[in-house]
């Protein structure tokens, strides 16, 4: 049902707020407001040094524990990966350098201990908070946490994480070690006013499986605890007020979704086939090594795109050689013999900083992808040395992140051979014949495809960062994401210029970015060309099920009408059509 569907539904007290869908599923349950409790600073004056440096060392060794059994708790109920989010929280708190300029407050200025810590975190978040960067914005908040941390415990109070009933957790801010902690209750749903699609509350409540919605500034004001509200994790939906048909309409969905859930693990095997018999590949998007067996599970054929640049987040710095083999080897064995693809750091912008001292008034149109890499050879070719050798069960693909022009491929290229003959020189084995590709996210690229293709063996066409350059949209800006027009009429047009060039120039095409995982866009992607799709692992089987029950011969339809549509809506309109028919044939709700 689409959101004009929902709305003809809602009674005169309902109010629908959207914000941003961070965690997919549903939840109805009563609000609980999780407000944090305002830590007041007490006066700069110490009673004693003494007294305020030991009371320090008491704050931070009950801190490190409690952070220790938030890692516990992750490791057991997540994985490694999550984990070590907070494992970076407990560095801070063993920070020397940190420790040691509190210790010096405490003694040399005679201030408490609690005035000492916060004027150095002070220091510390102003320095992160000058920047309009979201990702560093989410950061300072996380370390904001860890200060009030230090100092509820100097002020000996205890965090309360009990809840009474399972409820939707609403709050200003969530941070990841609330996020986690309150799954020791029944958490039905989060929901925060700050954050957006990359902040760590968001991830995890993915990786729970809990249904989020986050970016919903001022909404607190408007909830009232105990009060029955919809949270709509896909649609990044808040219903509040719901009237009897909205709730009957959402019960059904929480019903049929759990159904699906299941339901869909015996569509694993099924070959994806639409039902005018045309193959269209399902690959997976893997940011982590431990969605492997997810995705596997889901039935995926192969990684349409694995984002390497996550290895360098977990690690802090770019992994060494060895390292880096390890997880492609990882990947491409569990796989085989299926493709995985291996696109190189796509460093900078609304990505990783590797390095903090390099401040840009622009990363978007900045220092990042592929011309990052290009001048750092170094890190490059070792890269490249590490697919390389973990190309030995031949089954990996090599792809070039945010290019712009040609040259950027030549040079590329040119390291790649250079490294391949330093291998061969050295008689260590690998793929001679492994493809070589590129990302489509960045307008300029798509009128050099012909040109390219004498390079190049294959593209994948990154929707998220081609919509953001075509459109000029920030897409983590929350101010601004409604201009994110996904389906807006001239990325509907440059994504069928791709396919018809590629088309000439038999260059293999597929498509990876977020588009490729909406159900609506699915039909509308296959009919301008695209028959291998790379998705989010949980989404594939959905996806999976929509192929299965759809012909070709109508998506070429749609793509018609779509390509002559002026406007997103009018677009809209025809996908949601094409969807409806979809559902009123097999009897779906999806
Ligand atoms: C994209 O831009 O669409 C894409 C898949 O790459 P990323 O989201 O990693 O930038
Ligand atoms: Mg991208």
């Amino acid at each position: 049902m689409s959101f004009d569907e929902i709305i003809k539904l809602k009674g005169p007290d309902t109010k629908i707020i959207e914000g941003i869908a961070a965690a997919p599923g549903y939840a109805i349950g009563p609000v609980f407001i999780y407000q944090k409790e305002i830590i007041e600073i007490y006066p700069a004056v110490s009673l004693t040094t003494d007294y305020e440096l030991e009371a320090l060392d008491f704050a931070l060794e009950r801190s490190k524990k409690e952070l220790k059994k938030v890692i516990e708790f992750s490791r057991e109920k997540l994985n490694e990966r999550m984990a070590g989010i907070f494992e970076a929280h407990l560095m801070i708190l063993e920070d020397p350098m940190l420790i040691e300029s509190i210790r010096k407050n405490i003694i040399e200025d005679r201030h408490s201990a609690e005035y000492s810590v916060d004027v150095e975190f002070k220091k510390y978040l102003q320095q992160m908070r000058k920047t309009d960067d979201q990702l560093m914005l989410e950061r300072a908040n996380e370390i904001e946490d860890i200060k009030f941390r230090i100092i509820r415990n100097l002020q000996r109070k205890r965090w309360e994480s009990k809840l009474r009933q399972s409820v939707i957790v609403v709050a200003k801010n969530l941070t990841p070690a609330d996020t986690v902690l309150f799954t020791r209750n029944d958490v039905l749903a989060y929901v925060s006013e700050m954050g957006g699609l990359t902040s760590h509350t968001a991830i995890l409540a993915r990786a729970l499986n809990i249904p989020a919605v986050v970016g919903i500034r001022g909404l607190i004001n408007q909830l009232e605890n105990d009060k029955t509200i919809v949270v709509d994790g896909f649609n990044g939906l808040i219903i509040i007020n719901p009237n009897e048909e909205i709730l009957e309409y959402y019960k059904n969905k929480i019903h049929q979704y759990s159904l699906r859930k299941k339901k869909y693990e015996e569509l694993s095997n099924v070959i994806c086939k639409t039902k005018d018999n045309h193959h269209i590949k399902l690959m997976s998007n893997i940011d982590f090594l431990d969605e492997i067996p997810f995705a596997i599970a889901s039935g995926s054929e192969g990684v349409g795109l694995f984002r390497t640049e996550n290895l360098f987040f977990q690690k802090g710095t770019f992994p060494n050689e060895t390292e880096q083999i390890e997880a492609y080897l990882d990947l491409s064995s569990k796989f085989y013999p299926n493709v995985v693809t291996i696109r190189t750091f796509d460093i900078g912008g609304d990505k990783i900083n590797f390095n903090e001292q390099y401040n840009e008034t622009n990363p978007f149109l900045g220092w990042r992808g592929i011309r990052l890499l290009l001048d750092l050879p170094e890190i490059l070719k070792t890269q490249f040395r590490a697919i390389l050798i973990s190309s030995v069960y031949k089954n990996v693909r090599v792809m070039l992140p945010m290019v712009s022009s040609l040259d950027e491929v030549i040079k590329a290229k040119e390291i790649f051979n250079e490294t391949k003959k330093e291998l061969k020189a050295n008689g260590i084995k690998f793929d001679e014949n492994i493809k070589f590709g590129i990302m489509v996210e960045i307008p300029s690229i798509v009128y050099c495809l012909k040109e390219l293709s004498k390079y190049i063996d294959f593209v994948s066409v990154g929707t998220n960062d081609l919509t953001q350059y075509l459109l000029a949209v920030d897409r983590g800006n929350e101010k601004v994401f409604k201009s994110y027009q996904e389906f807006h009429p001239a990325l509907i047009r440059v994504l069928r210029l791709i396919t018809k060039e590629l088309y000439r120039s038999k260059i293999e095409v597929s498509i990876c970015g977020e588009l490729a995982s909406n159900l609506k866009a699915v039909p509308l992607l296959l009919g301008l060309g695209y028959n291998v799709l790379s998705v989010n692992e949980y989404l594939l089987p959905e996806i999976k099920k929509l192929i299965l029950n759809i012909k070709l011969n109508d998506c070429k339809k749609l793509a018609v009408k779509c390509l002559n549509s002026s406007t997103q809506s009018e677009i809209i309109k025809y996908l949601d059509e094409f969807i409806k028919k979809y559902k009123g044939e097999n009897n779906e709700s999806l």
